[in-house]
C-alpha cells in the first residue's frame, strides 16, 4: 500500500488505512469479502434452509451484536484487507433499521463494495430507503414461479409479494441484482429454463445453486442436482451460448452467455467443483463469531471482545485467529444431517 494517501477515517479512526495488513491464511489466499448475518430470525422457512423446530435455537435478543458493533468490526477488518462486505441473514430485511446500518457501513474507508442479501418479501416496501441509504447490489432468493411450489418451498411465502419486491429492485435502479436460485432434485430443477427466461423478462441475472448439506431437514444425496446435470439438460443447453464458462478467480460462481446475446446466467457448484482455491470469505455471525469457512464450525468469539472492553487491536487479533482455522478445503459432512450450526443461523 505504499505511496497511497491516507483516506480519512471517520469510525474509531485507531487504524491508519495507509498501513493495512493483510489477512493470510496457512495456505497464501488473503481475505477480503466479509459476510455479516445482521440476524438469525427469517419470515420464511425455507426447507433447505432452516433446521428443524427440534434443532432450531433462536439466538438472544441481547446477543446480537447492535449497528455500532457491527460498524465496529467492518472498521477493523477494512484496515485489514477486507473491501467487500454483504448483509445478509437470517432475513435482514427483518432487522428494525437496517437501511441505518448501510449507512454507516457505505462509510468505512476502504469498503469499496456493499451488497444485500434478501428473500424479497419486504423488499417493496424497503427498496426506497436502501437506495436512499446508498445500496447497490442487491442478491434474491427466488425457487420456484409456481406459487403452491414456491409457499411449500419457502414454509408459507407468497410468491406475488416477491415478485413485486423484483420489481421493485428493478424500479429503484440496483445494480446488479443477482436472482439465486437453490436447485433441488424432484422440488423445482424443472423451472431452470423458465427461470432462466424469468431472468430475461426482468432484466436481472439468474444464479443456480447446488444444494448443499447445511442442516437436518433434507437429504443431500437425494436433493442434490450437480451444476453439469444441470448444464446437460436440453432445454437449458438450448438458451446458452455454446462457449465454455467463465471463472473470475474468487468468485464461486462461472457465468454462461445468453444465446440471444442478452446477459449472462451464474451456476455456482459448491459440492461438485469446490471454489476453496480462491476462496476470500470471512464470515461474521449475528451473535458476533467469525468464521472463516461455511462447513468447518470453528468460531472466534468478537463478541466478547467487544463487550469487556477490547481494542481494536484484539478485534483484529480474533480476525487472524480465526484465519488461522480456514481450511484448505471446507468439508461437507454427508452423512450426518444436523451441523452445529445451520445456514440461517451461520448467514448464507
Ligand atoms: N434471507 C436472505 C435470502 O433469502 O437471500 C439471506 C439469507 S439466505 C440463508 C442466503 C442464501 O443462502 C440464499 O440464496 C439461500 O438460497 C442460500 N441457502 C440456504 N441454505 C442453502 C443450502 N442448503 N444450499 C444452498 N444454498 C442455501
Amino acid at each position: 500500500m505504499n505511496g497511497e494517501a491516507t483516506k480519512p477515517i471517520q469510525f474509531y479512526g485507531k487504524v491508519p488505512q495507509s498501513n493495512i495488513e493483510a489477512l493470510e491464511d496457512r495456505f497464501g489466499r488473503h481475505m477480503s469479502y466479509l459476510r455479516i448475518s445482521v440476524t438469525d430470525r427469517c419470515n420464511l422457512k425455507c426447507t433447505y434452509c432452516r433446521p428443524s423446530k427440534d434443532t432450531f435455537c433462536p439466538i438472544a435478543h441481547e446477543a446480537v451484536l447492535s449497528f455500532e458493533e457491527i460498524a465496529r468490526v467492518v472498521h477493523v477488518a477494512s484496515s485489514l484487507g477486507v473491501d467487500k462486505v454483504r448483509l445478509t441473514g437470517g432475513e435482514p430485511l427483518v432487522r428494525h433499521g437496517i437501511s441505518e446500518l448501510i449507512r454507516m457501513l457505505r462509510d468505512i474507508p476502504g469498503i469499496r463494495d456493499l451488497a444485500l442479501s434478501t428473500n424479497a418479501v419486504l423488499l417493496k416496501r424497503h427498496a426506497p430507503s436502501l437506495a436512499e441509504a446508498g445500496l447497490k447490489r442487491l442478491n434474491i432468493s427466488l425457487d420456484s414461479l409456481k406459487p403452491e411450489r414456491f409457499r411449500k418451498l419457502s414454509g408459507g411465502g407468497d410468491l406475488n409479494t416477491v415478485l413485486q419486491g423484483i420489481q421493485a429492485a428493478v424500479k429503484y435502479d440496483f445494480s446488479p441484482i443477482k436472482v439465486n436460485v437453490v436447485v433441488m432434485r424432484g422440488v423445482n430443477d424443472d423451472e431452470i429454463a423458465e427461470l432462466i427466461d424469468f431472468g430475461t423478462e426482468q432484466d436481472v441475472q439468474m444464479r443456480f445453486i447446488e444444494f448443499m448439506p447445511m442442516c437436518d431437514g433434507n437429504s443431500w444425496s437425494e436433493s442434490h442436482v450437480p451444476v453439469s446435470e444441470m448444464l446437460s439438460m436440453p432445454e437449458v443447453r438450448a438458451r446458452l451460448a455454446d462457449v465454455p464458462a467463465e471463472n473470475d478467480g474468487h468468485a464461486a460462481a462461472r457465468y454462461i452467455p445468453l444465446a440471444d446475446g442478452k446477459g449472462d446466467v451464474g451456476f455456482i457448484s459448491p459440492m461438485s467443483n469446490r471454489f476453496c482455491d480462491g476462496c476470500n470469505r470471512l464470515r461474521l455471525t449475528a451473535d458476533g463469531k467469525i468464521r472463516a469457512c461455511l462447513p468447518a464450525d470453528d468460531e472466534m468469539d468478537v463478541r466478547m471482545v467487544l463487550r469487556d472492553g477490547g481494542s481494536d487491536k484484539d478485534i483484529a487479533e480474533c480476525f487472524r485467529r480465526a484465519v488461522l482455522t480456514k481450511p484448505e478445503v471446507g468439508v461437507y459432512n454427508f452423512e450426518e444431517h444436523g451441523r452445529a450450526r445451520s445456514m440461517i443461523q451461520i448467514g448464507g
